[in-house]
This record gives structure tokens, sequence and C-alpha cells, in this order.
């Protein structure tokens, strides 16, 4: 049900938990994050409280400069940690973080399965990240859209790939979805409260638009590819 995002030199993990921590308002049954480290791209996810993910994380925390989190509020799938966001495909190189429902997910599943592709969720956010896999043939951006064409329902998502660890993608369908704009660092968020305490500059996207994040600056276009144009909101207020 929330959705967090970082790409920076930052903590990659503080950031995350923290903005998971602001959205917890929004209800949730399990958590998760995925993380881009040395060792490629790592995810840890737990069925209940975000205290249970950081309990899983205490020994071994993620270190990097790229990574996405997420609390669910299961719509498909009983809360378990399986089917807690971040979801992969079978390579592991791709992660997905959804806020939202896939309604024509069967229909994915079965035509990915008929491919070669194993699922290992009850969730119909899996399929998104199998798509994405499938769509992908060296520019994810483009895979992502392509993906999204195909998805019918609500969605805002983030996507990482280890094929692309400079990049962080998001898009917004029907579900809310916000950029936060740093320096040398960017943010995505469900709401303005996950990433405030680290940013006031934001970009709210709106229903077919997407946002490429590289360290350095972001990029907005529509699902067509094509560059938009937007304006910084200034956040004056305070939480
Ligand atoms: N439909 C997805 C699921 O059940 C996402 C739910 C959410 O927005 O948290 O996993």
């Amino acid at each position: 049900c929330g959705i967090v995002g970082y790409i920076g030199k930052g903590e990659t993990q503080e950031i995350l938990l923290s903005g998971l921590k602001k959205l917890e308002y929004r209800g949730y049954d399990s958590a998760g994050i995925a993380v881009f480290t040395e060792q490629g791209l790592e995810i840890k996810k737990a069925k209940g409280r975000i205290a249970n993910l950081e309990e899983k994380l205490d020994g071994a925390p993620l270190l990097g400069t790229a990574g996405i989190g997420h609390t669910r509020w299961a719509t498909h799938g009983k809360p378990s940690d399986v089917n807690s966001h971040p979801h992969t495909d079978n390579s592991h190189q791709f992660s997905v973080v959804h806020n939202g429902i896939i309604e024509n997910y069967l229909d994915l599943k079965e035509e990915l399965i008929a491919k070669g592709h194993v699922f290992v969720s009850e969730t119909d956010t899996e399929v998104v990240s199998h798509l994405i896999a499938e769509e992908y043939n060296g520019n994810l951006v483009e895979a992502v859209q392509r993906a999204t064409q195909r998805m019918r329902g609500a969605f805002a998502l983030g996507v990482l790939t280890s094929h692309e660890p400079d990049k962080l993608v998001a898009v917004r369908f029907a579900s809310p979805l916000i950029i936060g704009v740093g320096k040398g660092e960017n943010f995505i968020g469900s709401d303005i409260p996950a990433i405030l305490e680290y940013t006031r500059d934001v970009y709210i996207l709106d229903d077919g638009e997407m946002a490429v994040l590289t360290t350095n600056g972001v990029e907005l276009l529509n699902l067509n590819g094509e560059s938009i144009a937007k304006d910084i909101v200034h956040i004056d207020w305070d939480l």
C-alpha cells in the first residue's frame, strides 16, 4: 500500500525504512526492500510489521546506491513472506514494487508460463516483474513502457534492474506516486511524507506518466517515451 525508492550516495536502507515508516498510516500487512549491493540485487521481505523486516536486516544491512521499498495491503494472495514485495523474475535481475491491482494478471501469467516463466507467489504483482524481464532487450525504460501498455488496472511501480544499476524507473496509472528531487540523490514515494525529511522539491505524477531517476537527475516521460515538462512543486509545510 506504500512505495518508496532511492538512488544516490546516501544510506539507502535507512532512507527506505524511514520512508516506509512514514507510510505506515496507509495500513499494511507486510513490508520489504530491494537494494543494489556489491553482490547484485538483494531482496529482504517479511510478513507483519516493519520491525519484522528490520529484524531480518539487523545482522546484515543492505549497502548500496539504489533501492526500492514497499508496504503491502494484500489484494491477490494472502499476507506472507513470499507474497510480500519486492517481486523479481527468474533471472533475479529485475525487481518491482507495486501498489494497485493488475486486473488481467491471470491472462498475462498464463502467457508467461507458456514462455517458460516460473512463478513463486500468488500475487498479481509478480506478473509485472516477469513481464518486464520478458520485454527487456537492453533498455529498461522501453521494457517498462511495453509492459505497462499490456497491463490493465491500477498501478504505481518502482522498478530496478541490475542490467542498468544507475537507474530507477517509476510509473503511475491510477495509483498515487510522487518524485522527490534532491542534490545528487532522487526519490520516489506514494506520498510526500515518505520523502519530506530529505527534500521539499517534488514532481506529482499524473496517470500515464513515468520518471527515470539517476543520481544526478530526473527525466519525465509519457508511456510512448516522449519527454514531458512538469513544474516542480515546492512543499512548504511540515509533518
Ligand atoms: N495487488 C498487489 C498485491 O496484492 C499490491 C497491493 C498493494 O497495493 O499493496 O500484492
